[in-house]
């Protein structure tokens, strides 16, 4: 029967497919597609840990044996053997073989997938009794894939073995290349996968960007939430937000994400799928069009030359960036280098070599555009390990250490990451931007820290070039003390989505308060409008690099509040030309006045 669930519209664009379900695991869980020859090795060591599991709950059994009553009471005799029953239940056995040789799941992949199905089962169940035993089974797939991580780490701290990562991508990078010959989903060889999650974190979405989904949807997040932004720069419809998704989904189910829309439409009957098809179709033309406009110089009706300049995240996006037709990148996210690495905690940081050859890179990838990169923005909704979100729930993350405070409360790891960013300036045009600044002390410490980083590659006699340094506006703070942001700095940029998420007190990431989540607020747009027009008054740059900068229906807006630089997922760089290509902005000013003194601005848009 079909049904739809709504959510919010993050990434445009219509994907049919077959859902693949990402079950949320209290363990943290990798998800990637194994190589065909790989299969047989994957199901033993999901029977290794069954076994392990086995033994560890036989040798407790017989502790409680020997215990007195009071010692072990005889519930832990009965739930151990309950456990045991279960473990040696050949539903979870059989189906979990399943996903591994039908489907090519990772083991923990397909174990978790395996747990959903079942736990399914359990709440279906009338008898209470069997329904709790649901905790059971959770209780007992933990313990497997905790014995797994553990033999993983192990394995990996002895060297002996490829880490599951390198492992992992490579396995995606052979998928990618070969997805219809892997990626088999029984005997339909060629339909589209579309993922469906409760919630992914950002590094996890990184690791999707290298595979063949079609489209996504998770229950969580809101338009601007770190996952979002990496789903923008897929370049796949997607929809967040979506509550209850994941648990309405099942295993194959078709589905279609209406990334315009914000919906994920269920199992859709012969008539909708036709009607989304026409849809999906109007959607490839309209790019097709769009694409002609890649190489036409970004130029206002009136002449104004507006720069268009791309957010990426991982230097591979250069070629993206560029197929675009962008003068430049507005933004790197450098953190994406840092999170989700195998390793935890600091130990898991990326090396001086390893970041040097990254941005090089990012800088031969633009073959001589200038490259602004950003040092490192951890924390919030974007943790070093994928774990660290879920134990700091009882603070809010997005008030706390991250972005810069992280930086400056970490020297060594800051100085790393600018000498690996003046070093690659030797390669190219580099300009060095600053996330969440708001205290004349923290700007005194980071210019201090730049110094340092100069200072020390004089003394080793290495190169590196003129390196503009500016700062993102993205904390009220910041907005209202322009005069020493535009002193100490050589260009702003404006991370409308922070300065919304701070202005409005919304938490971008949750989902439940997005309906207040508002650009067009009063209080947003004056805060823009001023930094715009002080910036232009000092002679200094200032761009706007979050989402509203892609997001085509406020590009006149913009425009007329004197906007001439804009960065965005190169996805977007065409709408937001053609938006350009059609504005007089001479004809703009008492427009623009109207939207800033009206209590409505959405209103006029
Ligand atoms: C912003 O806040 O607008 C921005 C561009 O930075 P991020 O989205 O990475 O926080
Ligand atoms: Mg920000």
């Amino acid at each position: 029967m079909t049904f739809s669930v709504r959510g919010l519209a993050v990434a445009q664009g219509i994907a049919i497919g077959r859902a693949v379900l990402i079950a949320s695991s209290r363990v943290d869980v990798a998800h990637y597609f194994i190589a065909a020859d790989e299969v047989e090795s994957e199901i033993e060591r999901i029977r290794v840990g069954r076994n392990a599991v086995i033994e560890e709950l036989g040798r407790l059994q017989h502790s409680v044996s020997q215990m007195s009553r009071k010692e072990a009471p005889h519930e832990l005799a009965a739930m151990l053997d309950v456990h045991l029953m279960l473990l040696q239940d050949d539903m979870l056995s059989d189906g979990v073989r399943h996903w591994i040789s039908e489907r090519h799941y990772n083991a923990e992949w397909a174990l978790t997938t395996q747990l959903e199905i079942i736990s399914r089962q359990f709440d279906e169940m009338e008898d209470p009794y069997l329904r709790e035993r649901k905790a059971d089974l959770e209780q007992v797939v933990e313990r497997i894939l905790r014995y797994m991580q553990g033999a993983a780490a192990s394995l990996a701290e002895l060297g002996k073995t490829e880490t599951s990562s390198t492992a992992q991508k490579q396995a995606l990078r052979d998928k990618h290349q070969h997805p219809q010959q892997d990626l088999l989903l029984g005997d339909t060889v060629d339909v589209p996968l579309v993922l469906i999650a409760h919630d992914l974190s950002p590094a996890d979405m990184l690791q999707f960007k290298q595979s063949v989904f079609a489209g996504f949807a998770t229950d969580v997040g809101g338009k601007t939430s770190h996952t979002a932004i990496v789903a923008r720069s897929m370049n796949i419809p997607a929809v967040v937000g979506a509550r209850t998704a994941s648990q309405l989904i099942r295993q194959d189910d078709w589905v279609i994400i209406d990334g315009d829309a914000g919906v994920v439409i269920v199992d859709p009957s012969p008539i909708i799928l036709a009607e989304y098809n026409f849809k999906k179709r109007q959607g490839e033309l309209e790019r097709t069009r769009l694409a002609r406009l890649r190489n036409t110089a970004a130029i206002t009706l009136d002449g104004q030359k507006i720069e268009l300049l791309a957010n990426i995240e991982q230097p591979e996006d250069a070629a993206a960036a560029l197929n675009a037709g962008v003068v430049g990148v507005g933004l790197f996210r450098s953190e994406f280098l840092f999170m989700g690495r195998e390793a935890k905690g600091l130990s898991a940081l990326p090396t001086e070599e390893e970041q040097f050859d990254a941005y090089k890179s990012a800088v031969l990838g633009m073959q001589g555009l200038p490259v602004t990169i950003r040092t490192v923005d951890i924390g919030a909704d974007k943790p070093l390990d994928r774990n660290e979100k879920a134990q700091e729930t009882h603070l809010n993350p997005a008030l706390g250490l991250r972005a810069i405070r992280w930086s400056l409360s970490e020297p060594d790891m800051f100085i790393t990451q600018l000498r690996a960013i003046l070093r690659a300036s030797s390669f190219g045009q580099i300009n060095l931007l600053v996330p969440m600044l708001c205290a004349v002390s923290e700007i005194q410490q980071t210019l201090a820290a730049i110094a340092q980083a100069k200072k020390q590659l004089d003394d080793e006699g290495i190169a590196y070039g003129v390196v503009p340094v500016g700062a993102m506006i993205e904390i009220p703070a910041a907005a209202l003390m322009l005069p020493t942001f535009l002193k100490y700095f050589d260009f702003l940029s404006l991370g409308t989505n922070d300065l919304i998420q701070y202005t409005l007190a919304i938490d971008r990431a949750d989902e439940s308060v997005s309906y207040l989540y508002d650009p067009l607020h009063p209080a947003v747009l004056r805060l823009i409008a001023n930094t715009i027009e002080q910036g232009q008054l000092q002679g200094k740059s200032v761009s706007v690099c979050g989402e509203m900068a892609g997001d085509a229906s406020l590009t006149k807006l913009l425009l007329g509040m004197g906007l001439r630089s804009f960065s965005m997922h190169p996805a977007q760089i065409l709408t937001v030309k053609q938006q350009i290509l059609r504005t007089d902005t001479s004809k703009l000013s008492d427009w623009t006045q109207r939207v800033l003194n009206s209590e409505q601005p959405q209103e006029f848009i």
